[in-house]
């Protein structure tokens, strides 16, 4: 690939990458807010970020931590998770508009993470962003002919006339007429003006562009012609794209491979088939059952998320899905002092009480009545032991309206004692589809697992 001379615009060899191999890699990347970064931080970020309130004792929103991945280059990686997950904050951490707390960002072989301000200013011509509001990214005081030069001039590309030719040529390019140099940008439909964001992005002829959510705000329509002129300028400039999307539908069809996150974590990486007809992490499963069926004829709901997403100001032990997870792994037993607590629990039993734990925790209860309770989620007899001795005592806690004690037992006495609560999963399985590695933060796969990773 060739990039233009920062004075004339001539092309020039820069370090060749080639498709396949990573053009972008992330290690262990982390950014916590603490209260000043946060409120400092605050003028940078939009409302998947989070800023801390100003307490006398400042904590840590733990909004990216410990990320790793790759993009090679030539193909989109889409990012999707739900709202507030963290996923716009790691995009802006990569691209250092904030400064990670730690990690390493190597982009084309150098580390980003650790650029002087002014290389990073260089550098920063060849990764590009786009935003998902078309409308506030675009000064509406300026013509857009002047709007796409702008990089080129910040980067001293091109004399005055080769940018306006090239930037003419790239408004053709992106789908817009190049005679519509002079309008303003309040002349063009939201999908007009994000081609012209994204001619801006292409000006300075970068190698990675992020798109943060990019047709969100768009009609359905002007959607799928946003994302076919993406594919198409991908294929003509051998683009890598970065594509951050809560759809799950946008990113089946724009994608090759797919990170899912979950609160500050990646939990789930694979090839778009694998992870879409071969998903391995409950999370992704439950995000995979909520999208809506287009068949007027299936009035049934499909599996929706229960919960909230918890705070990263204090993210659960272990596994961050824990707490909404249908799938929490059966505790085996524990020492509690000098005492061994032991649990008989059949699997089945152990559904019983998981959803007897999920139903107290989420307050979805039709009668607080012990005997009821154990009738509706136990088929009326409680398991032996140490297990069925502490749900009776949460059961009574719930008839005596204290559900904040009965959730708290329950949580220290089986949750807590669950791997899932004890230990970070991270492991490497091997994909049915494609060749791609299929990574999968679950525990679920701890006895067949082909590689443990950590
Ligand atoms: S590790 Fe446990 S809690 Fe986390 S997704 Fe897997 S089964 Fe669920």
């Amino acid at each position: 690939m060739a990039t233009d001379n920062q004075s004339t615009g001539e092309s020039q060899p820069r370090d060749e990458i080639a498709f396949g191999e990573a053009l972008l890699k992330v290690e262990n990347l982390t950014k916590h807010f603490t209260q000043s970064s946060g409120l400092l931080g605050g003028f940078e970020m939009n409302t998947d970020t989070f800023v801390p309130p100003i307490t006398r004792n400042p904590q840590k929103v733990k909004a990216v931590d410990d990320v790793s991945f790759e993009i090679r280059k030539g193909e989109t990686l889409g990012l999707v998770g739900e709202s507030g997950c963290g996923k716009s904050t790691l995009a802006r951490t990569i691209l250092r508009l904030i400064e990670p707390t730690d990690g390493t960002i190597h982009f084309k072989n150098d580390d980003l993470a650790g650029m002087s301000s002014g290389t990073l200013r260089k550098k920063r011509k060849e990764i590009q962003i786009i935003f998902q509001d078309p409308q506030s990214s675009l000064n509406p005081r300026m013509k857009i002919g002047p709007i796409v030069e702008e990089p080129m001039k910040a980067h001293g590309m091109y004399d005055s006339d080769g940018r306006e030719e090239r930037a003419k040529e790239l408004l053709g390019k992106v789908g817009l007429d190049p005679q519509h140099y002079n309008r303003y940008p309040h002349a063009f439909s939201g999908g007009q003006r994000q081609r012209v964001n994204l001619a801006r992005a292409l000006s300075v002829n970068p190698d990675l562009i992020v798109c943060d959510e990019p047709v969100s705000a768009l009609d359905v329509s002007i959607q799928a012609q946003v994302l076919n002129t993406l594919q198409e300028l991908q294929d003509e400039f051998g683009l890598t794209y970065l594509f951050i999307t809560h759809d799950l539908s946008v990113v089946r069809y724009i994608s090759d491979r797919v990170a899912v996150m979950y609160l500050g974590k990646l939990v789930e990486v694979a090839d778009k088939e694998e992870l879409f007809e071969n998903p391995q992490h409950p999370y992704t499963r439950a995000l995979l059952d909520s999208i809506p069926i287009p068949d007027p004829r299936n009035s049934g709901t499909r599996g929706v998320l229960e919960g909230d997403v918890p705070s990263p100001l204090d993210p659960p032990s272990g596994c961050r899905f824990r707490t909404r997870c249908p799938e929490l792994i059966k505790p085996e037993g524990y020492t509690d002092g000098d005492e061994y607590i032991e649990y008989r629990l059949s699997q089945d039993q152990w559904d019983q009480l998981r959803a007897c734990i999920r139903a107290i925790s989420y307050k979805k209860l039709e009668s607080y009545a012990a005997d009821e309770l154990r009738d509706r989620f136990f088929d009326g007899t409680l398991p032996e032991g140490h297990a069925g001795e502490f749900i009776a005592e949460a059961l009574s806690l719930v008839e005596e309206d204290s559900f904040e004690e009965a959730e708290q037992l329950l949580d220290e006495r089986f949750v807590t004692q669950s791997i899932c609560a004890k230990e970070e999963p991270s492991y490497e399985i091997e994909p049915e589809i494609g060749t791609s590695a299929h990574l999968s933060a679950c525990h679920l796969h701890a006895d067949d697992v082909s590689t443990r990773t950590e």
